[in-house]
């Protein structure tokens, strides 16, 4: 019944690693990890790109999902669709099967009942975390993409250039507007705008004189 090639103990301290250390947030997305592999019917963690996983928040959770489930940024295997939520969507690409999961809202005041040896809230949840059964301290949905995951993952190797910043796009990033190839922020979706403060940062010739 164990879909994982790796004890649980093992995914904690993979993902610790990667952290300040272990925390709660760490163990719910491990968790969350390990019951998509059951659901899903994978072998987790996966060495191939056959699951993605779509975290809705960055942070803690997702370093515990990457460790359960191989699922990378690096990769591209891991997305994050920030919601503000502790909660994932993986999808398997070759079934197209996908799952959404997050903790039940009892969780936290179950933890309690599960850590007989916790001297505080944070580690109640640390400790309760990991031995809550999946049904009590997990809820899943099967769910539909309103974009298909060959789009949401892009076609990779394919790369074209912004017709106005001349800027190259990888992974069919582009928008195409009346036939024209354009990268979102110059088809008018952008996080940044280009500052014309020229004092806010050093110079190279700056940087050049203090290393001297
Ligand atoms: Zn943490
Ligand atoms: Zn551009």
């Amino acid at each position: 019944m164990n879909a994982s090639s790796t004890s649980m103990d093992e995914l904690l301290a993979l993902s610790a690693a990667h952290h300040h250390k272990l925390c709660p947030r760490q163990v719910l997305g491990v968790r969350a990890g390990l019951l998509a592999g059951l659901l899903l019917d994978l072998t987790l963690p996966q060495s191939d790109k056959r699951l993605i996983a779509i975290s809705e928040t960055d942070g803690c959770f997702v370093d515990g999902l990457a460790a359960a489930t191989g699922c990378y940024v690096g990769r591209r295997t891991l997305r994050i669709e920030d919601y503000g939520k502790t909660a994932a969507t993986f999808v398997d690409t070759v079934t197209e099967h996908a799952v959404r999961i997050h903790p039940q809202k009892s969780a936290r005041e179950l933890a309690w009942n599960y850590a007989a040896s916790a001297r505080n809230k944070w580690e109640a949840q640390l400790i309760g975390y990991q031995h809550i059964p999946d049904d009590l301290l997990l809820q899943w949905q099967r769910v539909e993409l309103t974009t298909s995951i060959k789009q949401i993952v892009g076609q990779a190797g394919k790369r074209v250039s912004c017709e106005i910043c001349g800027e190259e796009i990888i992974n069919q990033r582009e928008v195409i507007r009346e036939g024209t190839v354009l990268c979102q922020p110059c088809a008018g979706g952008s996080y940044f705008r280009f500052s014309s403060d020229p004092n806010h940062m050093r110079t190279l010739e700056n940087i050049c004189h203090t290393a001297a």
